[in-house]
């Protein structure tokens, strides 16, 4: 069977990797960047470089975007030279990014003004994982539309969770990154105070590690922070991001995300010391900086 044409808005960090396994995998390519320079490097690979959301869309059976945020995507979408205008008919949208749920619906909407179904299905891993097609989606929407972007997502990750209705995927991605988020402004803040407190650095990361509070989220941030390698996994800004769209997410369930609030406020004070644009890790530096008492 042929495979299905695929377009792929939005080559950042992580669209990067998900448009090098779509082309391995086979699948006719086109492909968006707002900065085209990221998108010409997929020509020699194959991939039809567009130079509207528009353009990359036009034909394609799969329509995938993976953008920083809710306004990036509007604009991609629904934007002068928007993709959706040009979708064809019984294209199925696939939002990838970490957006809202409030502008999934929203883009839900216009999709179905437009006859077409979307479905929400941000992602867990990160840029590793994107380039070695090990990402896990969490898919909100219809099982028909699932059914029909299932070989397109499969090519790119080893799980895909199909958590109920519209809007699921984006819940599950913001309840995942809130927890992340705070565990990290946590370390942060510890790996601050252990660098001042006397103890050995080195034995106490080990000890955290294999005690109660270790996890894979402490192990890889801890060893960036004291390493200062701040080689870009994750934009910094976009973790400020994350805090805020869950911390709104959560109060229209009637939760108040205290920590998640905290957590971000650091985040912002990261970004305006100039760390937005280097890895979530350089969040350390900010705590590094202050000095209390
Ligand atoms: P990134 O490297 O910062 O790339 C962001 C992408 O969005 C780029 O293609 C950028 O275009 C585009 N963009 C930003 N603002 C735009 C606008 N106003 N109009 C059009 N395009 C715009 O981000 P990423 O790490 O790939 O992440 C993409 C999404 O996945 C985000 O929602 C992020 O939270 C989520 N995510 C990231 C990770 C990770 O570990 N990195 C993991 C899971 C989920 P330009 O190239 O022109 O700037």
């Amino acid at each position: 069977m042929a495979k299905q044409s695929v377009a792929l808005l939005g080559l950042g960090t992580m669209g990067a990797g998900m448009a090098a396994n779509l082309l391995k995998a086979g699948f006719p390519l086109a492909v968006y960047n707002r900065s085209r320079a990221k998108a010409e490097v997929f020509a020699a690979q194959g991939a039809r470089v567009a130079d509207t959301p528009a353009d990359a869309a036009r034909g394609a059976s799969v329509i995938l975007s993976m953008l920083a945020d809710d306004a990036a995507s509007r604009a991609v979408w629904l934007g002068n030279g928007g993709a959706l205008a040009a979708a064809a008919k019984g294209a199925v949208l696939v939002e990838c990014g970490t957006v809202s749920p409030a502008w999934i619906a929203e883009l839900a909407k216009a999709a179905q003004a437009s006859g077409l179904e979307l479905l929400d299905a941000p992602v867990t891993g990160s840029r590793l994982q994107a380039a070695g097609g090990q990402l896990t989606f969490l898919v909100g929407g219809s099982e028909e539309a699932l059914t029909i972007a299932t070989p397109v997502l499969e090519s790119m990750s080893k799980e895909i969770a199909h958590l109920g209705p519209l809007g699921s995927g984006a819940k599950m991605k913001l309840l995942n990154n809130f927890i992340c988020g705070v565990q990290i402004a946590a370390l942060a803040e510890g790996i601050a105070w252990l660098e001042r407190s006397g103890l050995d650095g080195d034995q106490a990361i080990d000890l955290l590690k294999r005690g109660a509070p270790g996890s894979p989220l402490l192990a890889s941030i801890s060893a960036r922070m004291t390493s200062r390698d701040y080689t870009v996994n994750f934009h910094l800004k976009l973790m400020s991001k994350d805090l805020q769209y869950a911390g709104d997410a959560a109060a229209a369930s009637g939760v108040e995300l205290t920590t998640a609030a905290n957590a971000r406020s650091l985040f912002e004070q990261a970004v305006a010391l100039g760390y937005g644009d280097e890895d979530m890790s350089s969040v350390v530096e900010l705590l590094r900086a202050k000095q209390h008492g």
